[in-house]
C-alpha cells in the first residue's frame, strides 16, 4: 500500500518522526480500532485514533448524548443531545476525516454478542466503557478471540491505562489484574463520583498512544507494546507511575479451562 499525496500531507508530520515513519502511517491506514463506550475516555481517544488516520473504527455505545456529558466527551455539541453516542461519533468521524471507515454499533455489550461484534477482525480493541462487567466481558472475549486490548479506566483523578495480550503465553489479561469480583456491579459511575474533564481527557489520549503502540508492533519503532504494563495516574498530584501485571495461574479470562 502506498498512501496517496494528500495523505502524505496530511500525516506529514507522524511520517517524519523516526518512531512511526511511512512504515508506521500505513500500518495505522491498514488498522481497525473497535472503541468500546464513546463517552468521557472514548471520545478524546476516537479523536487522536482518528487524527492518527487509523483507516477503520467500530464505535459501540448504547448510550444517548445527555447535556451532563458535554463538560468532558469532547465530540458532543448541543445539538446530539439525546442522539445516539455511537452515531454522532461516527458522524464526526465523517466530517473530520471521510476517509475513514466508521461504524457505529449501538449496543450494550454482553456475554451473548460480544464475540460477535468484537470479532471482525480488529487489530485492537480499545475499551473506555463504565462498568466493570462489560470491561470484564470484552477482556474475556478479547483473549478468545486472540485480540489485544487496551483498557483504560478512571475513577475521579486516578486513572490507569494498559495493554493486554492474555492469549499469548505467560501474559496477563485484565482480569488477572481485577479478579473476578466485579462481574455483576456497576460500581463505578461518573455521576456518583464526579469526574473532571480534563482528566478523562488525559486518560482518553494516553490510551490512545497505548493503542497505537499496538498497531506499530512489527511495523515501527514507537510498536513495543508494553504488555501488562499498568500506567497509573495520580491527576491531583500530578504524577505516574508504572506497575507490572502479573498473570494470574488461577484466571478464567487468559487460562485454558
Ligand atoms: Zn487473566
Amino acid at each position: 500500500m502506498t498512501l496517496s499525496p494528500d495523505r502524505l500531507d496530511r500525516f506529514a508530520r507522524h511520517i517524519v518522526l523516526p518512531e512511526v515513519g511511512g512504515a508506521g502511517q500505513v500500518a495505522l491506514t491498514e488498522a481497525h480500532v473497535v472503541l468500546v463506550g464513546c463517552g468521557g475516555i472514548g471520545s478524546p481517544a476516537l479523536q487522536y485514533l482518528a487524527g492518527a488516520g487509523v483507516g477503520r473504527l467500530t464505535l459501540i455505545d448504547d448510550d444517548v448524548v445527555d447535556a451532563s456529558n458535554l463538560q468532558r466527551q469532547t465530540i458532543f455539541t448541543p445539538a446530539d443531545i439525546g442522539r445516539p453516542k455511537a452515531e454522532a461519533a461516527a458522524e464526526w468521524v465523517a466530517k473530520f476525516d471521510p476517509q475513514i471507515e466508521a461504524r457505529a454499533v449501538i449496543m450494550r455489550l454482553g456475554g451473548d454478542n460480544a464475540a460477535r461484534v468484537l470479532g471482525g477482525g480488529a487489530t485492537v480493541v480499545v475499551d473506555g466503557c463504565d462498568n466493570f462487567a462489560t470491561r470484564l466481558v470484552v477482556s474475556d472475549t478479547c483473549t478468545a478471540l486472540g485480540v489485544p486490548l487496551t483498557s483504560a479506566a478512571l475513577g475521579r483523578f486516578q486513572g490507569q491505562v494498559a495493554n493486554f495480550a492474555g492469549h499469548l503465553p505467560g501474559q496477563a489479561c485484565y482480569r488477572c489484574w481485577v479478579g473476578d469480583a466485579f462481574d455483576a456491579e456497576d460500581c463505578d459511575t461518573c455521576a456518583a463520583d464526579g469526574v473532571l474533564g480534563a482528566m478523562v481527557g488525559m486518560v482518553g489520549a494516553f490510551a490512545a498512544m497505548s493503542a497505537i503502540r499496538v498497531i506499530l508492533e512489527g511495523k515501527a519503532a514507537l510498536g513495543d507494546p508494553q504488555w501488562g504494563q499498568l500506567q497509573l495516574f495520580d491527576g491531583l498530584a500530578p504524577s505516574m507511575r508504572t506497575i507490572r501485571v502479573p498473570k494470574d495461574p488461577e484466571c478464567r479470562g487468559c487460562n485454558p479451562a
